[in-house]
């Protein structure tokens, strides 16, 4: 069983007369029980293909299914559904919405979902450190606590798969080991898996499974 199957990725950029191949034929399998880190160096294309996989953008070539069903070259409004329906999604972009607070973050997703889970939302937040910070604004926030923030609001609605962009950005090494445990008791509950770009060796330390983008490519390829 494959919760997200990616094939043969491309993503091209074009700026005046430069092209950008930010992806070059890159495949992937999200199957439940694994952890996934996903390495590479600044420009390699990390943020592309988390993005893409989102369907928060389009790759140009290739596909991608989830649960079964097409996500790539979607209306938006599809792509958003199955979104909701299957991934939660941490990006370097934010998906904090400025005017909520850190617990209406986390519970908007879910609210949508007619599953709103305020125990639940709370048990998060408490549990990578941000119990004080539950009323914080957005613009509030260090930038660490943003990363953690943005990770319980994608979490908090019980997605199947997690998509995160450095959650462990701006944090001590204790806090680092909790947002570490969380996520790694999120991707051992039921049929769930995580791929993480990190560059935390802790992070990378507790993965099933680590991939190396180098230039648009895995690493290995
Ligand atoms: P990473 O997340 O690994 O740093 P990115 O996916 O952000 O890599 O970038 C991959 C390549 O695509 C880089 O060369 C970057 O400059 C380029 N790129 C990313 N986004 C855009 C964009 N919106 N327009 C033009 N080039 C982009
Ligand atoms: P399941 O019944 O799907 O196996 P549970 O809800 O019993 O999953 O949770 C299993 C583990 O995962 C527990 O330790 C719980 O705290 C943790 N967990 C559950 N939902 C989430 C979530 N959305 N984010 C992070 N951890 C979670």
């Amino acid at each position: 069983m494959t919760l997200l199957n990616a094939t043969d990725l491309y993503r091209f950029y074009h700026v005046g007369d430069d092209e950008t191949r930010a992806l070059r034929g890159v495949s992937l399998e999200l199957r439940p029980g694994e952890l996934t880190v996903l390495l590479g160096a600044s420009g390699s294309g990390k943020s592309t293909l988390l993005a893409c996989l989102a369907g928060l953008d389009d790759p140009d070539g290739g596909w991608i299914a989830l649960g079964g069903e097409r996500l790539s070259r979607q209306p938006e409004a599809r792509r958003a559904r199955l979104r909701a329906a299957h991934l939660g999604v941490m990006l370097q972009s934010g998906n904090l919405i400025p005017h909520l607070s850190v617990l209406d973050n986390a519970l908007l997703t879910g609210a949508l979902l007619g599953r709103r889970d305020a125990a639940r939302a709370r048990e998060l937040l408490n549990r990578v450190g941000l119990a004080q910070r539950l009323h914080a604004y957005p613009s509030q926030l260090s930038g660490g606590e943003t990363a953690r923030a943005a990770l319980v609001a994608a979490l908090a609605h019980g997605p199947r798969i997690l998509l995160a962009d450095e959650p462990t950005a701006e944090v001590d090494a204790e806090t680092e080991d909790r947002v570490t445990e969380l996520i790694g008791d999120f991707v051992h509950g039921q049929g769930r898996a995580a791929l993480i770009a990190t560059h935390s060796p802790r992070l990378a330390a507790r993965a099933d499974r680590v991939l190396h983008l180098s230039d648009g490519r895995w690493a290995d390829a």
